[in-house]
């Protein structure tokens, strides 16, 4: 039933035992938000699912693989994808073939590709970007994209390899209410249509509270709680945890 069932695990950084001792399961076709104060160990956790950081102890399991101890991009061909952000030298790239590039690269194509870009996978680009509503904006150069709308683009890039498992680190930092929750809905209708799993970390509450199937919550490493959106604003504990960071459980007018 898991897609991904996480037991155990931990990592320290010298002394600081940044994740300690953590379970928590993902199933196909869910949307769970991470949350919990700046260096509960969110960042941590995540990167040990893509395995840019070895695990100390514990288990990660892909539907029914180890993850501990390969690398990421063994860990990205088995299906978990991340969001990157698209970086400068693509930005002078149109829409279309950031994407086209994405899914070359999923291909396993080498990276000689320019002159042949152009044509390659141009009707299964466009389909992903038709899905994050960008189709209409293909042709234009990723740096002339507002910024809620290179986000867009960022999502159609990481689903251009059809990741089982995404894997979202503060997809939302730096956007305004609107696109945050444009982008959340987005995320939720893909998660739906194509059955992935999505893990998401978010700062603001409204959209955790908003979007989210399921919410865990990490504090000094552990994970204190974990429920439905409804279930985890009411819990005590988690209430506690944030008394003090500035953030609270009232709603925003977004
Ligand atoms: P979050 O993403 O929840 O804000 P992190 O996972 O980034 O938290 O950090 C958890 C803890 O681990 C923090 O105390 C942080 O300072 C520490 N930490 C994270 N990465 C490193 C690292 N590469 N080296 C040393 N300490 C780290
Ligand atoms: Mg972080």
């Amino acid at each position: 039933m898991s897609l991904l069932s996480v037991k155990g695990l931990g990592k320290s950084f010298g002394g600081v035992r940044a994740v300690d001792g953590i379970d928590f399961d993902i199933a196909p076709g869910e949307l769970l938000a991470l949350i919990g104060p700046n260096g509960a160990g969110k960042s941590t956790t995540f990167n040990m699912v893509n395995g840019q950081l070895r695990a100390d102890r514990g288990s990660i399991l892909l539907e029914g693989t180890e993850l501990i101890g390969l690398q990421p991009r063994q860990i990205w061909n088995l299906g978990v994808g991340r969001t990157f952000q698209i970086a400068e030298t693509f930005s002078s790239l149109t829409v279309l073939e950031n994407v086209q590039m994405a899914l070359l690269s999923a291909d396993r194509q080498v990276f000689s590709f320019f002159a042949r870009a152009g044509e390659h996978r141009r009707e299964d680009a466009l389909a992903l970007l038709a899905q994050v509503g960008m189709a209409e904006q293909a042709q234009r150069p990723c740096s002339e994209l507002a910024y809620g709308d290179v986000k867009r683009v960022e999502l159609a890039v990481a689903m251009a390899h059809a990741p089982k498992l995404l894997l979202m680190d503060e997809p939302t930092a730096g956007m305004a209410p609107k696109e945050r929750n444009e982008l959340m809905e987005l995320t939720k209708g893909l998660v739906v249509e194509r059955r992935m799993a999505v893990l998401f970390t978010e700062h603001s509450m409204d959209v955790v509270f908003a979007h989210a199937d399921r919410v865990i919550v990490l504090a000094r490493g552990r994970l204190i709680a974990g429920g439905r959106p409804s279930e985890i604003r009411d819990h005590p504990k988690v209430q506690e945890v944030y008394l003090g960071t500035g953030k609270t459980f009232e709603r925003q007018d977004t």
